[in-house]
């Protein structure tokens, strides 16, 4: 099977210069960082896996963080010179690194362009200055739209992140942002709607009444008129969040999303791999510094491995599949999980969703529709969920 002979390598960067207000990624800001030994941890890291994928081809490589254009070019370039020397990597490898638009990171971009960074992601979040400061953001609508320029000199792709449903932000606000974003863009647009995720500055300001965010109904009706308005530029909604002009979709992303294989170096980094026919998730500790410690120890990253179950393989594919457009494949779930589509999915419940409208099953697909994408989570929860005994 040529899926599981092909990867993506995700690479963590877990520093920035502050945190953002909303952000629960893996990220941490730290006075100092000792780069020469994150460049030997990240390349130990790495090898770690050799013998495990030396059999398979790399198509993607991606950096993520965090802020990896923060990253010194320097530590880039060995491991992309490292991937490139020590697998085979497909002739047209996508290698996307996530940036922001700070005048300090735009002067690294013809550097990182020097090393092999064929792609960035821009996190311009937002193109309205009272939006960026609602944020927290550090960098200005004009700090934007020059390292958009440069980009766009720069790399062959990039992809210009946006987040929205942001308190007072009316339909016709969002509708001319995004208008403008368009203009911007390069044929791809990751647009995020805000969520209040728990452990973060905007989980305590917001349930302390210090903002609202739009009604589920208002929020229902942004993403319809972001669906429209970029298929109008010729953009396709082809993940939740995601819309790209036909090829220029995010090739790393799409392997998550088809659950092929993929690792993850850096802290708090995940893999799921297949070895022998078993896939396995792999984990990596989250902490920076106990990451260090591990790699430094034992030249390897790995904090926990498991055999994924047949169940979880298939909650996983699901999970991951019916966030894309064109659903998921039902000859290709059985390859990947071990187990027919039918014989593993609950035809019950499914057909419930369909008479909704909110799940579509043809003879070789099951899809969510566009409100069913917007209702992904309840529907999961809803399919996942153990059947509970009949009563008496
Ligand atoms: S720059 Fe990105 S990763 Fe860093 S704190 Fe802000 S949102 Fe999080």
């Amino acid at each position: 099977m040529l899926k599981n002979k092909t990867f993506g390598v995700y690479i963590h960067w877990p520093f920035c210069l502050s945190k953002c207000p909303y952000c629960d990624f893996n990220s941490h800001v730290r006075a100092s960082i000792d780069v020469d030994l994150w460049e030997k941890n990240l390349l130990a890291d790495l090898l770690s896996f050799h013998d495990k994928t030396s059999d398979k081809i790399v198509t993607s490589v991606f950096f993520g963080g965090g802020t990896p254009s923060l990253m010194p070019p320097k530590i880039v370039e060995t491991l992309i010179h490292k991937i490139t020397n020590s697998w085979t990597v497909s002739p047209d490898l996508e290698i996307t690194l996530e940036a922001n638009p700070t005048s300090v990171e735009e002067k690294n971009f013809s550097a990182l362009a020097e090393v092999g960074v064929n792609r960035v992601s821009l996190g311009i979040q937002s193109l309205r200055e009272n939006g960026l400061k609602f944020l927290g953001r550090t960098h200005s609508v004009e700090d934007a739209k020059k390292a958009i320029e440069t980009a766009r000199t720069k790399f062959d792709r990039y992809s210009l992140d946006l987040i929205y449903t942001r308190p007072h932000q009316t339909l016709e606000e969002w509708e001319q942002e995004l208008e403008e974003a368009i203009s911007l863009a390069n044929g791809h647009l990751s647009l995020y709607q805000l969520t209040i995720e728990e452990g973060t500055p905007f989980f305590l300001s917001y349930h302390k009444g210090d903002f609202r965010l739009p009604t589920n109904d208002q929020s229902a009706l942004l993403y319809e008129h972001t669906a429209e308005i970029t298929r109008s530029h010729g953009y396709e909604s082809y993940e939740i969040s995601n819309y790209a002009k036909p090829g220029q979709e995010s090739r790393h992303n799409m392997t998550y999303w088809l659950y092929h294989d993929y690792i993850g170096i850096g802290p708090g980094a995940h893999s799921r791999l297949t070895i022998d026919g078993e896939k396995y998730a792999i984990r990596r500790h989250r902490s920076p510094e106990k990451w260090v410690e591990d790699v430094s120890l034992k030249k390897d990253g790995t904090h926990e491995v498991r055999v994924i179950s047949g169940k979880t393989k298939s909650e996983e594919f699901l999970m991951m599949g019916l966030r894309l457009k064109q659903g998921i494949d039902q000859r290709e779930f059985t390859e990947q999980v071990g187990y027919s589509f039918s014989e593993s999915t609950n035809t019950k419940k499914i057909h419930k969703l369909i008479t909704e409208n909110l799940l579509e099953l043809s003879d070789t697909t099951l899809k969510a529709t566009e409100e069913g994408r917007q209702r992904l989570d309840g529907i999961l929860r809803y399919l996942f969920e153990a059947e509970s005994p009949p009563s008496n």
